[in-house]
């Protein structure tokens, strides 16, 4: 399936273009660029999958690995309705800078299946992920590509992955896939890596910009794994959580909402909306509200040209992929929002997917407050280094990301003489 929406909002389109700025500016050999604006594989088929009713339904799956050069592929599997080519291709070039940017030993891939899992009984759901591991288990592997969970799918949905992988391999395999539940080898913390990694980079800005947290407000938009996480822990660092959505709207509260009674609410009733002592907000009101943090953690293509001189936050805290596009990008670095941008931020998540891989590989386990303590490390020290980058050359945080990351395959796309 094609992306058909305006070039602007085609996210594949906006990877490359932030690829090209870092090229300029890297002075990067036209070869190596060239190799870069493209995935080096793309597997591509239809799912036969019998549906409760006994009718075999078709289901288009994607699994995209973009650069390998600095380690095995890694990347989530994304069950969405609307899914397309680009935004998996798109995210899978994203995984790349991700694992370079914070320098873990992964490159960068991505899946998905087009599909609606609101719609889906569980035992559909289980012969989906079956049938995707039948599909592409043979350029899977601990040593090749390493998957995990995105949106709508889940450590349940990863049991079932691994168990059909090792059913064909013929081993057990632990180290295939992460974000699997305990019990299959999965890490302590990962639960909530993404958001705390996420809140890591923001504690940081806010200590290079002189913010005390205590006093600061946030809104977050998307109420599912990062933006539930990152509410609970943003108000666990003393920030006060004024604003919060998911896909059928948002809720607003001057005095601040308890993230973790809102989270209930959620599992309760299905949405935020309603949420006894707030009004209702949209998602597009949420975005503008005048906070010192934005945690955009639901989709892509949130702050886009048209409303980016509408964003009154300080610090605009990418948890999501690609919730801002190449064309606010400028717009918000004039009016001195400081952005941090999605593939650092939200970096967590394959941090700890990478602490789990490296114990299934191991056979040793870290309990939660090792792994928490090793991602502050990590984040921290990603974080310092693009924001000297960003100082150094006088750049916004993205291009200082692509700066740093970019570089770094770039470096081992040449060393393999691969380009
Ligand atoms: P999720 O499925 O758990 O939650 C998504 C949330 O976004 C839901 O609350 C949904 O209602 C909401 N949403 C959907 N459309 C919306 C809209 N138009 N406006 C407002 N809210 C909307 O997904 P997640 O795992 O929390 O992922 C969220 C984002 O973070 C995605 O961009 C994903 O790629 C990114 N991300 C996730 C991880 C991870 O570890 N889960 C890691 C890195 C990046």
């Amino acid at each position: 399936m094609k992306c058909n929406v305006p070039e602007e909002l085609n996210p594949f389109k906006n990877a490359q273009r932030q690829l090209d700025e870092a090229a300029q500016i890297l002075k990067l050999d036209k070869k190596i660029h060239e190799f870069l604006r493209e995935p080096m594989r793309i597997h591509e088929t239809e799912l036969n999958v019998k549906m409760d009713d006994g009718q075999i339904q078709k289901f288009r799956a994607f699994r995209v690995q973009y650069n390998d050069a600095r380690g095995p592929c890694k990347g989530g599997i994304r069950y969405h309705p609307e899914e397309t080519i680009d935004t998996v291709k798109a995210l899978a070039a994203w995984m790349t800078w991700k694992t370079a940017v914070v320098g873990i030993p992964l490159g960068g891939g991505k899946g998905g299946v087009i599909c609606d899992p609101k719609k889906m009984s569980q035992g559909e759901l289980e012969r989906v992920s079956r049938a995707y591991i039948q599909a592409f288990y043979r350029y899977m592997g601990a040593h090749k590509d390493v998957p995990a969970p995105d949106v709508y799918t889940t450590p349940q949905i990863m049991a079932w992955m691994v168990d059909e992988f090792e059913k064909l391999v013929g081993h057990k395999e632990p180290g295939f896939i992460t974000g699997k539940p305990l019990e299959l080898g999965g890490s302590a913390g990962r639960g909530d890596a993404t958001a705390r990694g996420a809140v890591y980079t923001i504690r940081e800005t806010a200590k290079h910009l002189g913010i005390d947290l205590k006093n600061a407000t946030a809104a977050v938009q998307g109420y599912g794994n990062v933006g539930s996480f990152s509410a609970i822990l943003l108000k666990e660092m003393g920030v006060k959580i004024v604003a919060v959505s998911d896909s059928s709207g948002g809720i607003y509260s001057e005095a601040g909402l308890n993230p973790k009674k809102v989270l209930e609410h959620k599992e309760k009733t299905g949405s935020v909306r309603g949420f006894p002592g707030t009004k209702p907000v949209s998602n597009s009101e949420l975005l503008e509200l005048g906070v010192d943090i934005l945690v955009p953690a639901a989709l892509e293509n949130q702050i886009i040209g048209k409303n980016a001189a509408n964003i009154k936050a300080k610090i605009v805290a990418e948890a999501a992929n690609g919730p801002t596009t190449p064309d606010a990008d400028p717009i918000l670095y004039k009016n001195g929002v400081f952005v941090i941008p999605d593939f650092l931020c939200n970096a967590g998540g394959v941090t700890v997917s990478y602490f789990e891989w490296v114990q299934n590989l191991y056979g040793y386990y870290w309990t939660a407050d090792e792994v928490y303590e090793k991602l502050d490390k990590i984040m921290i020290h990603a974080f310092g280094e693009v924001l000297k980058m960003s100082l150094d050359k006088k750049v916004n945080m993205r291009v200082a990301a692509y700066l740093v990351a970019v570089k770094r395959v770039a470096d081992a796309v040449k060393l393999r003489g691969w380009a």
